[in-house]
């Protein structure tokens, strides 16, 4: 994944997305996919806004194992109708390669999230498959355990790659949930030719600081970003501290573009 062996920036085509290079992609949608219409109304608003890619998880890695796991293939299920009825690409995450086909049988695009970024069977099953893969960074990773990791999904012949700097741990998390390292990014435009996009809404994991988090990172050249939404946040099933409401993703988006056009 090394830019000495491939000067030119990763594109990655999809159905209703060009990601990488010079674009700007936007990913929007629910932390967890809730319900049929709750993921449909959410993607509403994040089409709306400018975004391509409908997120939401079924597989939920939650700290806790008696909270909301998620809701497994029916959740899929909904989250294809509604990404197919609002012609967007859908992408969800996938924790175990036991869950690889099945997942596949619905994604566009895997994600790989923060906790699973170094579970080397599973960047190897996704790395067998054809379809595009998010992967996010560890939550204590350097960049060189990173990009190994990403090493490891291109290895087994999957090169359709896309890092995501989701914030790491640091001393003081007392107001923040994580860290954003912005400085990352332009470190990783450098040493990668694969896209580099940023996650607002887990690095700051607070509602009121997504914008100016998310916004910082796109100064810093990341190539999209990816919002957790929600229409109610206090009665969202997962994270609902961190839900931008859809007005506050069209305000962030329309200055993240802005923002980008400048750099
Ligand atoms: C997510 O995006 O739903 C998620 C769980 O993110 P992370 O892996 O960054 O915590």
């Amino acid at each position: 994944v090394s830019r000495t062996f491939h000067p030119n920036d990763t594109m990655i085509q999809t159905a209703h997305s060009q990601i990488g290079g010079d674009n700007f992609n936007l990913i929007a949608g629910p932390d967890a996919i809730e319900s049929a219409e709750h993921v449909l109304a959410m993607g509403k608003s994040a089409k709306a806004a400018g975004a391509t890619i409908l997120r939401g998880g079924s597989y939920k890695p939650r700290t806790n194992p008696y909270s909301f796991q998620g809701l497994g293939e029916q959740g899929l299920k909904w989250h294809r109708i509604a990404a197919d009825t609002l012609g967007m690409d859908m992408m969800t995450e996938v924790m175990s390669p036991a869950d690889v086909d099945l997942v596949g049988q619905y994604t566009d695009i895997f994600q790989i999230g923060t906790r699973n970024m170094q579970n080397f069977a599973l960047l190897k099953a996704v790395g067998q498959q054809d379809k595009p893969v998010l992967l996010k960074r560890g939550m204590s990773a350097t960049v060189d355990e990173w990009l190994s990791a990403a090493e490891y999904i291109a290895s087994e012949g999957n090169t359709q790659i896309m890092l995501m700097e989701r914030g790491i741990r640091s001393f003081d998390q007392k107001y923040l949930r994580n860290t954003m390292d912005v400085s990352v990014i332009p470190v990783l435009r450098e040493l990668t030719h694969l896209p580099i996009l940023a996650d607002p809404s887990h690095a700051a994991g607070v509602a009121e600081h997504v914008t100016a988090t998310g916004l910082a990172a796109v100064a810093a050249g990341a190539q999209g970003l990816m919002i957790e939404i929600h229409d109610q946040p206090t009665k969202a099933l997962v994270d609902g501290k961190q839900a931008l409401t859809p007005e506050q993703m069209v305000s962030l988006f329309e200055k993240a573009q802005a923002i980008h056009d400048i750099v």
